[in-house]
């Protein structure tokens, strides 16, 4: 747990610090940009929050955080931020918070469906936290758990067996007890409203869940760059192949979405008819450090 004795020293004065406990994994920079920035390769908060939106997105980063790096001096009221999880991206697709230092502080989503569409999705695997399965159970459980890449499966296996839900994974990167496995380099529906669309390069196996035409769940393959203003990959995180990573991110944009979710790294919203461009300019990116 975060320790006022190992308060970095790159925060700014006031109750809210990270301490040196940090893993650098950047979700609370994404999650609150107006509180946290990074500092000798981790976190810190350089501006205090100040308005109500910076307090609540500061308790969302500081229970997201997978190390508890984040805290504060005084006692915090944090029923409500935990409340608050899965919190919602847009339509019927959530953030789920609790992030899991197993997967590095990788995002894990859930797509909210009635059972006769397949039921609920959960992408890649939060930590486990009882206030969130919960909710996860009013929200009508888990009927399929995508994992996009060995890498951010952390607590796969308890969930799976909690909700009774599916896991599906593509072959080059599947663990012990997945149920549906998926091989080869073609798109794989699931169902009408989601496709699997395997993606090597970062891993061997790592696969993009495409949601209805619109949301793209990218796992490690592809994220929004804050400081560059593009969409690119991870050319010093590239476990497998960069090559071949580059010619996945050809088939990729071949597919029409307009939302870029990653495990790592900041989410994007681009409108369908612009995403082409937005992945021309990311494959131009990537074949220059080919
Ligand atoms: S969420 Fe936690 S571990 Fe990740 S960068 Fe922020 S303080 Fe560090």
């Amino acid at each position: 747990m975060a320790s006022p004795a190992r308060r970095l020293a790159h925060n700014a004065p006031g109750d809210l610090f990270v301490d040196a406990s940090c893993i650098d994994c950047d979700t609370c920079r994404w999650m609150a940009p107006a509180v946290f920035d990074r500092a000798a390769e981790q976190s810190c908060v350089y501006h205090q929050p100040s308005t109500g939106a910076e307090v609540e997105a500061a308790r969302l980063a500081l229970l997201a955080c997978p190390t508890g790096s984040i805290r504060t001096e005084t006692k915090h009221d944090l029923a409500a931020a935990r409340a608050a999880f899965p919190l919602l991206v847009a339509e019927d697709v959530f953030h789920c918070g609790f992030h899991s230092e197993s997967s590095f502080g990788a995002t894990s989503y859930l797509i909210r469906r009635p059972a006769e569409r397949g039921g609920n999705v959960l992408v890649d695997s939060p930590r486990w936290n009882d206030a969130l399965v919960r909710r996860l159970e009013e929200l009508g459980g888990v009927r399929t758990l995508f994992l996009t890449h060995v890498d951010d499966v952390a607590e796969h296996a308890r969930f799976a067996a909690h909700f009774g839900a599916e896991r599906v994974m593509h072959a080059a990167d599947a663990v012990a007890g997945i149920e549906r496995v998926i091989d080869g380099l073609e798109p794989v529906a699931l169902d009408p409203e989601l496709r699997v669309i395997p993606t090597p390069g970062h891993t061997a196996g790592s696969a993009c869940l495409v949601y209805r035409a619109k949301f793209l769940f990218s796992g490690d393959h592809l994220a929004w760059s804050e400081s560059r203003g593009h969409l690119y990959a991870f050319r010093t995180a590239t476990w497998f192949d960069w090559n071949a990573q580059i010619r996945s991110m050809e088939r990729l944009a071949r597919e029409r979405f307009e939302w870029v979710l990653p495990g790592h790294g900041w989410r994007a919203h681009v409108p369908a008819e612009e995403m082409p461009g937005a992945m021309r300019r990311c494959l131009e990116w990537m074949r220059a450090r080919a």
